[in-house]
């Protein structure tokens, strides 16, 4: 394989599409961004926006916003997402009116960023326009794109009634057991302007390392997404949101048992399939710790690419997009 990590193997006028969720997401496009640019390619993302809600009358776009504040260099890096060094006195002050909610906690710049979008979709924008709009104010290095300017919610089904998948992730961690996911009227979804275009001119798509039922699911589930993934010229690689069958941070775990896949780089493999047999996967990166998976992945007819997958820091991230970008490139 060529080793993109040193060589400066020029990537010129490379097209790559990545599919991302949020916190995995923001923190791989940061890597991959950084190669592509300084390769010459360019870099379009595309963002899941099922976990979109209103609250107070605001529109919130959990994974759009952590990718948008990721690539400008904003992101709080400790929590993940959020603003770096922001505060909370908007959210005391509603506190003592006894509104909002003690489990969704929304900084004061966040809130701007909130207030500013509600406001341009008030005034007509499409979710496509607002997206642009929000990534106009940063050199991002990439172009941000949402999956549909559809309000498409993750819903998730329990016993007791069912509720927004940010309700049910954030403020009961995950640990009631869900029955079902969905996405409702996602079936008259139509991708948002810009995503099917770049899909079809793409030389390299690749799926984040993101959460494979309520971040990548969904941008998939859009009507014409993954037929255009499935249909395209370009090599799909995606990269395992799972490591030594754990899922590093956050619930996976639970989202893949719902949904009845195996919480380990070979399940998420699986429940993607391989693009020859109607899935999406050319290429799949696993970890060293999942090494022993490989054969099972071969077999489902996906190639598997052994490699770091630990995002610890910028560098092993980049090291990580090079190697995506790699194992695609050699399978073109
Ligand atoms: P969310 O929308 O904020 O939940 O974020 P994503 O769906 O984009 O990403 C969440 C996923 O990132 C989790 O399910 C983890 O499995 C994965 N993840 C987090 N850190 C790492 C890491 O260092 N390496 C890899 N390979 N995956 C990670
Ligand atoms: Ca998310």
């Amino acid at each position: 394989m060529r080793d993109l990590r040193n060589d400066g193997v020029p990537l010129h006028g490379l097209r790559v599409v990545l599919l991302a969720g949020g916190a995995g997401g923001s923190t791989f496009a940061v890597g991959l961004r950084d190669v592509v640019v300084a390769g010459g390619g360019s870099l379009t993302v595309v963002c899941n926006t099922a976990d979109d809600l209103w609250v107070h009358g605001l529109r919130i776009q959990p994974d759009v916003d952590s990718m948008l504040y990721g690539l400008a260099g904003v992101k709080d890096p400790v929590r993940g997402w959020g603003r770096a060094g922001d505060s909370d006195r908007v959210s005391q002050e509603l506190r003592e009116w006894n509104l909002g909610w003690d489990w969704f906690a929304l900084g004061d710049l966040d809130l701007g960023t909130h207030i500013a979008r509600s406001s341009w979709l008030r005034e007509g924008a499409g979710v496509g326009g607002v997206v642009h709009r929000l990534q106009e104010r940063w050199e991002l290095g990439a172009r941000l794109l949402p999956m549909t300017e559809s309000e498409v919610d993750t819903l998730v089904m329990l016993d007791e009634g069912t509720i927004h998948f940010q309700e049910w992730w954030t403020r009961h961690r995950a640990q009631r057991e869900p029955r079902a996911f969905a996405n409702p009227g996602i079936e008259s979804a139509r991708p948002a302007p810009g995503v099917l275009e770049a899909l079809a001119e793409a030389d390299v798509v690749v799926l984040a390392p993101s959460n494979p039922v309520v971040s990548i699911g969904p941008i998939v589930g859009v009507p014409g997404i993954a037929d255009a993934i499935r249909g395209g010229t370009a090599p799909v690689v995606g990269v395992s949101p799972i490591i030594g069958g754990s899922p590093v941070r956050g619930m996976a775990d639970v989202c893949l048992r719902v949904v009845g896949a195996e919480c380990s780089a070979a399940g998420v493999a699986q429940l993607y399939g391989a693009r020859d047999g109607g899935g999406l996967l050319d290429a799949w990166l696993l970890g060293e710790e999942d090494a022993a998976e490989a054969p099972r992945i071969e077999g489902l007819g996906i190639r598997p690419v052994v490699t770091p997958l630990w995002m610890s820091d910028v560098a092993l991230t980049r090291a990580l997009a090079a190697d995506a970008l790699a194992a695609a490139l050699t399978l073109g």
